[in-house]
């Protein structure tokens, strides 16, 4: 048997015909970009995860990016995040003059609440939660920080559309929610693309025009801004999508719960707690021989993946903040064991039980 890590063409398969007929009457509309489609979109979006706004923009990171500078995050200001997530979520702070300053995760590989307060200075502006393998992080402690040293809260929830915490959905916690719709991500287009929720009307009237140049109509220009925007093709791919993503969103939690009931008495996988409701955008094991297992598994025609091996601090590119290793604990200790199985909708029990079965074999249980 042969097991991909990911799968985008299944699902589209799955919606050839929709996909293709949306296409083609965008096609004969001739209207490509910033129409009706990116609209609805955002309406439909910002209903699904209980805001007052969503802005579709070019990627996830871009997402990040107008919403710290948006929200008013300024150079030298230092913005607290995770250091086991993506690069995306570092490089956006700095990359607007600002400075990431980590803080070590839980064993749910999201920001350690009880850690923040001793990272927090004068110059603290914002904290950047990850909602890593699409679980929402601890933000009813988050929030309580950021309210207690007037802190902006700006979620990276990348990797978790839908996911949820008390019955309230990612992307509504804090002043802003930043989504990827790449097609690695649990809703995805067919390329690139990104949207922000908010309830903060300011942010959404800015936000609109960064991604659109910085104009406030076609000839005038507020201030310089950015070419990035969900085409309308891929808006309406979204849409399409996101009535099905309730469905695909608790396919990805049967699976997770099935390799959880399958491989807990003998690996270490994730606990799920009774106030949430992760989408599983990755389901993460932890091995000692990861590096060994991961070989053997690919082996048996089942391929995995590691998210992520080097932790932010530890980049070349992070050199120059001092960071070292023993800095994160936690983090560094999970960046060794980490192993991320299989986990798509589209994935069939069969292949999920193979799954088990390899792992298991490659134990000895
Ligand atoms: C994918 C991802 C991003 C970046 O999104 P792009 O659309 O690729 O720019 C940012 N943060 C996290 C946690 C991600 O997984």
């Amino acid at each position: 048997m042969k097991i991909p890590f990911v799968n985008p063409g299944l699902q589209y398969k799955g919606l050839r015909e929709e996909i293709l007929s949306r296409f083609d009457r965008i096609s004969l509309t001739g209207n490509y970009v910033l129409g009706n489609e990116v609209e609805e979109f955002e309406r439909n979006f910002a209903d699904f995860c209980g805001t007052a706004f969503a802005i579709g923009v070019g990627n996830g990171s871009d997402a990040l990016t107008f919403s710290l500078l948006g929200l008013g995050v300024k150079p030298g200001d230092e913005v607290i995040t995770a250091p086991n997530s993506f690069v995306a979520s570092a490089w956006t702070i700095a990359n607007i003059g600002a400075k990431p300053v980590f803080v070590d995760v839980c064993e749910d590989f999201n920001l350690n609440p009880r850690l923040i307060q001793e990272a927090i200075t004068p110059k603290t502006k914002a904290i950047m939660p990850v909602h890593l393998t699409g679980r929402v992080a601890d933000m009813e402690m988050i929030n309580k920080i950021a309210e207690d040293y007037n802190l902006l809260v700006i979620e990276d929830a990348a990797q978790a559309v839908g996911a949820s915490y008390k019955s309230k959905k990612s992307g509504s916690f804090g002043d802003a929610g930043c989504f990827s719709l790449h097609p690695l991500k649990n809703l995805h287009v067919h390329g690139d693309g990104g949207i922000i929720t908010t309830n903060n009307e300011d942010l959404y009237n800015r936000a609109l025009k960064m991604r659109n140049h910085g104009l406030k109509n076609r000839n005038e220009c507020e201030f310089w801004g950015w070419n990035s925007r969900l085409d309308e093709i891929q808006a309406s791919i979204a849409n399409l999508k996101l009535s099905y993503l309730d469905k695909w969103n608790d396919r990805f939690l049967e699976l997770a719960n099935y390799y959880i009931k399958e491989l807990s008495n003998h690996i270490e996988v994730p606990s799920i707690k009774e106030f949430e409701k992760p989408v599983f955008h990755r389901f993460i094991i932890q091995h000692n021989n990861r590096d060994d297992l991961k070989f053997f598994l690919e082996e048996k025609g089942v391929m995995t993946a590691v998210n992520y091996p080097i932790p932010l601090h530890l980049h070349e590119a992070s050199s120059h903040y001092g960071y070292k290793i023993g800095d994160f604990p936690m983090a560094e200790k999970q960046a060794n064991k980490i192993l991320s199985l299989p986990i798509y909708p589209e994935l069939e029990n069969s292949q999920a039980k193979y799954v088990v079965e390899c792992v298991k074999e490659f134990l000895k249980v």
